[in-house]
């Protein structure tokens, strides 16, 4: 049986995706409402039931709107996230269902094995996931600054990796956002731009091009981005350090509000 990765949603609007092996189903955030994750789980034949755990990887709007709804409509599933995180979120989840983990420090969620690992983001105890099954991995890296030392090691070995291209730097620093919420997403501790996407799936098929990989944009801005031009900018980085698309490197876009296929490893 197949390791997969589905998308319900991805964007600075709203996140959450499903990861499922042939026993266990993991939703990572729950940035959207819970009726378009219930959607979510039909559209991908995955029974409710087997929801096992609700990943979080931090605090933010877009990835905690609906724990509370979850939570109910999911009664079986717990929540897992870290000591920084809950005292954040605490109030959304019933006692019963708060599960804590330690970053750095992997656990198993039925046949899955979840290793959560400390990403640069202005929240408590941000967090991105290795996802582990079937012998494949799966990496979530969003919501980061910069691309630590730390969290490319985590993406090396990954069969999918699902990373942000989250802005345009040029779009967002002539948009309107105001100056103050610029310098943040632009900071160490913001979101990444699609350039710094390209320039890390660079250094990923330098350092480890043996590996086979899928890796799906995540996370895109609904105003600093479009994603014809993440997917292009990110295209271009690549083949200016003469790395091409193909079957060592399939590059996709996840889209917000929007279903993406079951990609399976
Ligand atoms: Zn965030
Ligand atoms: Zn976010």
């Amino acid at each position: 049986m197949a390791f997969s990765f589905c998308s319900f949603s991805s964007g600075s609007s709203g996140n959450c995706y499903l990861v499922r092996s042939s026993s266990t189903a993991l939703l990572v955030d729950a940035g959207i409402s819970g009726k378009k994750i219930l959607e979510g789980l039909r559209a991908t034949d995955t029974p409710e039931e087997l929801v096992k755990g609700v990943l979080v990887t931090h605090e933010h709007i877009d990835h905690v709107k609906s724990l509370r709804v979850l939570s109910k409509k999911l009664p079986e599933a717990g929540t897992y996230a870290n000591g920084g995180t809950w005292t954040q979120i605490e109030e959304n989840v019933p006692e019963k269902q708060r599960k804590i983990f330690i970053t750095g420090e992997a656990f198993s969620i039925g046949d899955i094995e979840v290793k959560p690992f400390p990403i640069s983001h202005d929240a408590a105890e941000p967090v991105g996931f290795s996802l582990f099954a079937e012998g494949k991995q799966i990496s979530i890296v969003t919501d980061t600054g910069y691309i630590t030392e730390e969290i490319f090691a985590e993406m090396r070995q990954a069969d999918i990796l699902a990373l942000e291209a989250n802005h345009d730097e040029n779009m967002l620093k002539v948009g309107r956002y105001p100056w103050n919420v610029k310098q943040r997403i632009l900071g160490n501790k913001g979101h990444l731009s699609n350039v710094a996407a390209g320039n890390c799936l660079c250094r990923l098929m330098d350092e480890c091009c043996d590996k086979p990989r899928r890796v799906l944009l995540a996370h895109l801005s609904r105003e600093n981005n479009f994603p014809e031009m993440a997917y292009q900018t990110i295209k271009n980085v690549l083949e200016e350090s003469e790395h091409y698309l193909g079957k060592k490197l399939q590059l996709n876009t996840m889209m917000k509000d929007e279903i993406s296929m079951v990609y399976k490893v």
